[in-house]
């Protein structure tokens, strides 16, 4: 008896010893799980927000992206989507609400890029030493393309080589494209063919980190959706007006800790970046996924999928092309990332 009594109190023992580790293990999980909603939602991303963005420019009877996004698909018509962008990794800025209009939406989602990014990082891989890295960048894209059921239009406009200090200036750097053909026509016939309800670009004093690749990207895109509305254009195809234009804004609080500064455009929506996408994800979460083809571009893709963990909402500013004009040739004596 006593041998059975020690015996089953050994096993009682045992089995609460584990019931305790379970809870343990379980507590550890709650209690980390409610320390990073503290730390994301409560105190840093609350205090630090206005820091960050600043206050939002308040538009009355808007209807935000992401809104219109669900009430599109909702009825059966979901938006056709373009995004305009300088470098071929470029779509992870905003990869978010790319992901959200193609795979959550199953919206037609177009991107036009103007460079090959050749003058960026190497990742110092082999292949690149064999094909060179303007292809390398441009087979990179290929594979996320189709991650995001996307189609591609990629121009190769000179692409400035780093250091960033060598730069030359925006103005010059809008000469130089517009000898190869002129960027706003190539971005204009891409509108015309394509149709999209909605373009998405960089905004045009800053361009997310300062990239004067990323201000002209932008300053072209808004030339070109004015001449694909009109009909007097040189333009192959029907007009076409884009009826929903957004300027994407690195505002984030955590970006300002670093070395970037804040878009100088108030924001006048926001998108939820955590909200459900595909397969269990969230739009961050395929954003960041959709990251790991850019391998040469890996340091920066590798920072975008840590800081995005902490990040919840993408700042966005709804320009009206026909009235908010910023011109490519604008002089701008500033060097570098200005
Ligand atoms: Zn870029």
């Amino acid at each position: 008896m006593e041998s059975s009594g020690v015996r089953t109190l050994g096993v009682t023992w045992g089995r609460l010893s584990c019931a305790s580790v379970r809870l343990q293990g379980d507590m550890m999980k709650v209690l980390g799980t409610l320390l990073r909603l503290f730390l994301n939602w409560t105190i840093i991303n609350r205090f630090f927000e206005k820091w960050g963005a600043g206050k939002p420019l308040v538009r009355e009877g808007v209807t935000p992206l992401d809104q219109m996004l669900d009430d599109a698909a909702a009825a059966g018509k979901p938006l056709r989507v373009m995004w305009v962008a300088a470098h071929p990794d470029d779509e992870s800025f905003l990869g978010s609400v790319l992901a959200k209009a193609s795979l959550k939406c199953k919206g037609p989602l177009h991107l036009v890029v103007l460079t090959h990014g050749e003058g960026g990082e190497t990742g110092k891989l082999p292949e690149v030493e064999e094909k060179g890295l303007a292809e390398v960048r441009r087979s990179e894209l290929d594979e996320v393309v189709k991650l995001y059921n996307a189609t591609l239009s990629i121009r190769r406009y000179f692409n400035a080589s780093l250091p960033t200090d060598s730069f030359p200036y925006r103005h010059d750097l809008a000469a130089m494209w517009a000898k190869d053909g002129d960027p706003a026509t190539y971005i204009a016939n891409e509108i015309r063919a394509f149709r999209p309800d909605v373009v998405l670009t960089f905004s045009p004093k800053y361009g997310a980190t300062g990239h004067p690749e990323h201000q002209l990207a932008s300053r072209f895109t808004t030339q070109a959706i004015r001449m694909a509305a009109d009909a007097n254009s040189e333009l192959e195809g029907e007009p076409h007006t884009v009826q929903h234009t957004y300027y994407m804004l690195a505002k984030y609080w955590l970006l300002r800790i670093g070395q970037m500064k804040p878009d100088p455009l108030p924001y006048t929506e926001t998108f939820d970046l955590r909200q459900p996408c595909v397969d269990g994800r969230r739009c961050v979460d395929v954003m960041a996924d959709n990251t790991r083809p850019h391998r040469t571009q890996n340091n920066d893709m590798a920072l975008m999928r840590t800081v995005n963990q902490v990040f919840y909402k993408q700042y966005l500013h709804k320009c009206d092309p026909f009235t908010e004009m910023e011109d490519p040739y604008e002089e701008w004596n500033v060097r570098g990332m200005g």
